[in-house]
């Protein structure tokens, strides 16, 4: 259920999604594990035909099509990022998967961000060439300068912002304009920003896509996506992700909801700790840059404080050169900052990142090693004595 427009986001995390009438007072919506609903007679079932054909999808006649858990989770999300309707999915990729192919065809062109989430870029080159579709890489800064990069056979731009591993913020009102100027698809993956810092579909975009196994799941438990829609994108995303059999599990749909709640608790938190352990790091000998668009000396930051509300825990850093044994040194030890794909748990995290490889259009033109961090809800003071011991292995390994 949606809550008043005239309630504040955190009164509206709390409640949006809930309908204790429906379930007997209960608070939250009880899992539904379901593949079948039957039907109360032909005309019922022809009913729920013409419901689909009609693109509305309301009604319940299949698990791969959501149950209300499903429907709970999505309204929630569409209500916190001011969209139409939204798709749950397996996972982040499917959800972008669903979404790229939802308005692409053989022969179509493709605008999408170098450095972006790498898992993408390889459905782009080993998936979506082999049906035909022509993908061009453009450097995150172009802004509005996109114009020139469109072409008359593009169907969609694809956005992350800021870029994964590296985190430049893209002009992401410039580059909807243009597109929407040309009735050309934007999608964008928001999963860094959450729901609470960025609404996409806000500053123009149509399609705002999360990771739900990060932040808004934020226990690293579990794997699902979404899609939220404005209302021309819907029905095609909707029809693609359970035309494709992307599909959330119950579990974990009725999880993520619960780690929803305490979304606007987390991600403040995750940024204060961020923000302490980033200044620390710009401070270290070791380090020669730090990317995160939080600080004010960033390049990223005139625009992150025009259109983000605030910032997650995710950011990198780029050390001086050192050996390859000193860096292994320093990482393998770490207590707290343990080495993991993912994040958005409420754990610190750390992993080596190779930028160079996953870029064409802007050259990576740093020569130290690259790491990507993600502050956890641990004391910041602890973090720091971690990441301390570490350069203290990485000078004994000189
Ligand atoms: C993790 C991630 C994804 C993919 O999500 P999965 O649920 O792991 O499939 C997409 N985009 C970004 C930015 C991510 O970090």
């Amino acid at each position: 259920m949606k809550t008043p427009d005239s309630f504040k986001r955190d009164t509206q995390i709390v409640h949006m999604g809930s309908d204790p009438d429906a379930y007997n007072g209960i608070v939250n919506p009880p899992v539904y594990h379901a593949s079948t609903f039957i039907f109360k007679s032909v005309e019922h079932l022809l009913e729920t035909r013409r419901d689909r054909a009609s693109g509305a999808f309301e009604q319940f006649t299949y698990g791969r099509e959501g149950t209300p858990t499903t429907r709970a989770l999505e309204d929630a999300v569409t209500q916190l990022e001011g969209g139409f309707r939204a798709v749950v999915t397996s996972c982040g990729l499917g959800a972008i998967c669903a979404s790229l192919t939802a308005f692409l065809s053989a022969g179509d062109h493709l605008l999408i961000l170098d450095s972006l989430y790498g898992p993408v870029r390889q459905f782009c080159d080993e998936f979506l060439s082999k049906f035909g579709v022509q993908v061009t890489y453009y450097d995150p800064l172009v802004g509005a300068g996109i114009a020139e990069l469109v072409q008359p056979n593009t169907k969609v731009i694809y956005l992350e912002s800021p870029c994964s591993l590296t985190f430049e913020m893209m002009d992401v009102p410039a580059i909807a304009a243009v597109a929407r100027a040309r009735g050309i698809v934007t999608i964008m993956d928001n999963t860094w920003a959450s729901p609470l810092c960025f609404q996409p579909l806000k500053h123009g975009v149509d399609i705002s896509i999360h990771a739900a196994t990060k932040y808004i799941s934020g226990h690293s438990d579990l794997m699902l996506g979404i899609a939220v829609c404005n209302e021309e994108t819907f029905i095609p995303v909707k029809k693609t992700a359970s035309g494709s059999g992307y599909c959330g599990g119950p579990d974990d749909v009725y999880m993520a909801l619960r780690g929803l709640r305490t979304l606007g608790l987390r991600i403040p938190r995750h940024q204060e700790t961020a923000t302490t352990v980033a200044r620390w790091l710009q401070g270290r000998p070791e380090v020669a840059r730090v990317m995160y668009p939080a600080l004010p000396d960033d390049p990223g930051h005139a625009l992150w404080k025009r259109d983000f509300t605030g910032a997650s825990g995710l950011f990198g850093a780029v050390l001086k050169p050192c050996s390859e044994k000193q860096f292994a040194a320093m990482l393998d030890h770490l207590e707290l900052f343990r080495m993991g794909y993912s994040w958005g748990g409420y754990e610190s995290l750390v992993v080596p990142t190779y930028p160079a490889t996953l870029r064409s259009a802007r050259p990576w033109t740093d020569t130290g090693p690259a790491l990507r961090l993600h502050a956890g809800l641990e004391d910041p003071d602890d973090l720091i004595r971690d990441l301390e011991r570490g350069f203290a292995r990485l000078a004994a390994a000189a």
